[in-house]
């Protein structure tokens, strides 16, 4: 075991606070990372704020993690000791189910083991990426191409495969027409990746506020949700609308903007249950689908991908300190885009 500094939250209400945690013993299939950066997710939030069901306290989140690797076990043979790799939501699954033999652990049949608050084999909660070092399998360790900046490119592991995945399974590409809903961590580096896959990009945020940035980033236009009219002018445009908002929406307005075999992908995560009038899935054979962050090789393909395309998140990089008023500032949508903690200032 070896102690490491961290910053967890103690409980649903309070600040997050320093703290130190343990990490296993390096085993012979594992890796551990010396951490350099983490990015905050919106799903931190609603993890140590009790949003999706009680936890377990103190718990260390992160899961858009990046680092050098410090040391591997004696059987690994896919990571060296120096090498820039990252981790992402999922740190582990059954290995033997047609879900992982198909490469997407997430979908795992027996339950993944998610990087933190998941139940470990050894029967401690796991604990996240806002520490100095984690120790994970080497399947479960992605290669971080050396062109990705380090300091930008955590956020890939949660937000942007949680965008390149849906993207890529509805064939989001040239003719296309793809929605984004949310111009947060997530949907801005889902505007980056439609982009460069071709399709024709959409941004739908609440106001106008950010259009010049999604423009920027490689949205063909922007509409306010705010104003109905957005709602009448695009009413049956969309092939594919992926809806990144992390508070209740009236999704039926959203249905509304599929063309016909258009699909609604839900990411965004509130607790509310989703009401829609059935009719107006059924008049133009629309979809709703749901989807999670992506397997392990989808992963890395996205990582190519990005350094392919010149790809990074747009970032604010921060000390553990400024965590708790990052937190706010993620809450009242006051981040452009995605929060990244330097590792180095949990020392
Ligand atoms: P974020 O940075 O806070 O972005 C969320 C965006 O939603 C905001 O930028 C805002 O966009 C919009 N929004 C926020 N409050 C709203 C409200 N009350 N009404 C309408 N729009 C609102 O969060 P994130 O990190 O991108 O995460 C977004 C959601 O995805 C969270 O629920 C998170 O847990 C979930 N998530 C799911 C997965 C998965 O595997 N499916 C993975 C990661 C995250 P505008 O300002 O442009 O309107
Ligand atoms: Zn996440």
């Amino acid at each position: 075991m070896r102690t490491v500094n961290a910053y967890a939250a103690v409980s649903a209400t309070e600040p997050l606070v320093p703290t130190t945690i343990e990490r296993r013993d390096v085993g012979p299939h594992d890796v551990l990372i010396a951490i350099d950066y983490a990015g905050i997710c919106h799903s931190d939030i609603h993890t140590v704020r009790g949003d999706w069901g009680p936890i377990t306290y103190p718990q260390v989140v992160g899961h858009e993690i990046v680092g050098h690797v410090a040391e591997v076990g004696a059987a690994v043979t896919k990571h060296r000791v120096g090498d820039r790799v990252g981790v992402g939501c999922e740190s582990g699954s059954c290995g033997e189910c047609e879900q992982c033999r198909k490469g997407q652990e997430v979908y795992c049949l027996n339950g993944n083991l998610q990087t933190y608050n998941g139940a470990d084999v050894d029967g401690t909660i796991t604990q996240g990426g806002y520490s100095q070092a984690i120790v994970v399998n080497e399947d479960f360790v992605l290669k971080i191409p050396g062109s990705l900046d380090l300091a930008r490119v955590a956020p890939l592991l949660c937000a942007g495969i949680t965008l390149y995945s849906p993207l890529r399974h509805w064939n989001a590409g040239p003719g296309k027409k793809v929605a984004i809903v949310g111009m947060g961590g997530l949907g801005h580096v889902g505007v980056k990746i439609a982009h460069a896959l071709g399709a024709e990009v959409t941004v739908l945020s609440r106001t106008l506020s950010k259009q010049e940035d999604g423009l920027k980033l490689g949205a063909d236009h922007y509409y306010a949700t705010s104003d109905p009219a957005t709602f009448e002018k695009l009413a049956g445009t969309f092939d594919l609308i992926i809806n990144t908002v992390s508070a209740r929406l009236d999704i039926s307005e959203y249905v509304n903007l599929l063309a016909v075999d258009g699909t609604l992908v839900v990411v965004g995560a509130p607790t509310e249950p989703i009401s829609v009038d059935g009719m107006s899935l059924i008049a133009f054979r629309r979809s709703i689908a749901g989807s999670a962050n992506g397997g392990i090789p989808e992963t890395q393909e996205m990582l190519d991908f990005c350094a392919e395309h010149g790809i990074l998140p747009e970032t604010e990089l921060i000390g553990a300190s400024q965590i708790n008023d990052a937190y706010e500032r993620v809450l009242s949508s006051d981040v452009r885009y995605r929060f990244v903690i330097d590792a180095k200032t949990f020392a």
